[in-house]
């Protein structure tokens, strides 16, 4: 038989660099390495009991075969609900798709739209997945660089210059993973005002993060700021972050009917449905108490605060005060061109992160792979005694540089 040859949709992407660092931690941790984990991009928390016990009545009740591939009806008026509020929109049954987790519907939704050479305009640093998602569904990545002196943000300078006829997507990602920021209102019009001179331009908005937020009041969506582009966005989100239930798979997305309705054709080929017990748990995620999320909040702006603080009196880091989300995107422009103790120099930020897991035996992941550096991001989704000694441990790192 001849030797296996991947399709060029494969050649062409890689693997995701959050899983493969997770892999590598787990790795060293199974040879007997003790490892300060600061890569994680999950809660730590364990989802919450009436959660739990809204799956365990699901299964005992025997709703255990397939469902719409839109979902069940609980499900379906659960979202729609949960968006109204953070909204004020109200979307229709045929504007919503579910999926095993955000990351599928922003997958199926790029399959749905794209054809060869169709441009997506992604802000960098961007979460991991994206360029190769759009890569693996024949579109080009259009990467905007967005680096501190622009608060990690797309201007709508930046935006214009981006756009091209080709442009079929934008991808705002608010609050960020890696960096955090939040769009402003006021920023989110700015944005908004551009796209209307480019109506061929659709927008996904990945606000899987909207509940992690330590500003006052909840953060705002784009269709909530620019209600106007409703007909070309997409809002995706789901229950992984903000439930700590990102073993469920289950995420969403809700926007123009023609695109859900294409994008639901693919996911009826795709997986039929999701888990029909997570649906039922996500369901009552969403619709029960909330007082779990806001415990969360409470817990993650007590560690980000002690991270930011830590990492800035690091001699030769720095890094401003995220608004959401649990991660803290970290200069570390000041360790390059240094040399480690056994004589290697430091030429980017791969071998900054390289040299925190060989001396410090702190893991996190390198800017490189959200397209910006040289930077890092550490997950304050772990305990305060983690990022403590985390902490401690690439301060110690830092010093012995020369
Ligand atoms: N979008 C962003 C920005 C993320 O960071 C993640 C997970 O890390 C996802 C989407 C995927 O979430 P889900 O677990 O719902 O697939």
């Amino acid at each position: 038989m001849s030797e296996y040859q991947p399709a060029s949709r494969v050649a062409r992407i890689r693997e995701s660099a959050s899983v493969l660092a997770a892999g590598r931690v787990r790795e060293l941790k199974a040879e007997g390495r003790s490892i300060i984990d600061l890569t994680v991009g999950e809660p730590d928390f364990d989802t919450p009991d009436h959660v739990k016990q809204a799956a365990i009545a699901a299964i005992t009740a025997g709703e255990t075969k397939y469902t719409a591939v839109t979902g069940t009806p609980q499900l379906r008026s659960a979202i729609l609900g949960h968006l109204e509020r953070r909204t004020g929109l109200r979307y229709g049954q045929n504007e919503i798709t579910v999926a095993g987790g955000a990351k599928q519907v922003i997958f199926t939704a790029f399959m749905a739209s794209l054809d060869k050479g169709d441009e997506v305009v992604i802000p960098a640093p961007y979460w991991v997945s994206y360029p190769d998602m759009v890569l693996a569904n024949d579109g080009t990545p259009v990467i905007v660089p967005c680096g501190d002196e622009v608060g990690f943000k797309l201007t709508p300078e930046a935006l214009a210059a981006a756009i091209t006829p080709a442009t079929k997507w934008l991808i705002l990602n608010t609050p960020s993973n890696p960096t955090g920021v939040v769009y402003s209102p006021a920023e989110l019009k700015a944005l908004a005002a551009v796209l209307a001179d480019h109506p061929h331009v659709h927008v996904l908005t990945d606000e899987i993060y909207d509940e992690i937020n330590f500003g006052a009041g909840q953060i705002t969506s784009l269709v909530a700021a620019a209600p106007q582009l409703r007909d070309r966005v997409l809002v995706v989100n789901g229950v992984s972050k903000a439930y700590a239930m990102t073993g469920w798979r289950l995420g969403y997305g809700v926007g123009p009917a023609g695109l859900v309705a294409a994008i639901n054709k693919l996911q009826s080929q795709i997986s039929s449905c999701p888990s029909s017990i997570s649906q039922a748990a996500a369901a009552a995620a969403l619709t029960g108490e909330q007082r779990f999320v806001a415990e969360c909040v409470a817990a993650y702006k007590e560690r980000r605060d002690v991270a930011v603080a830590g990492l800035n009196s690091i001699e030769g880091l720095s890094c401003t005060t995220p608004d959401g989300a649990f991660y803290v995107y970290v200069k570390c422009e000041g360790a390059i061109g240094k040399t480690t103790p056994d004589g290697s120099r430091i030429e980017s930020d791969q071998d900054f992160v390289l040299y925190l897991l060989d001396a410090a035996s702190v893991a996190v992941i390198p800017g490189s792979a959200y397209g910006l550096g040289p930077y890092f991001r550490i997950s304050f989704a772990t305990s305060l005694e983690t990022i403590k000694t985390g902490l401690e441990a690439i301060d110690k790192a830092v010093r012995s540089l020369k």
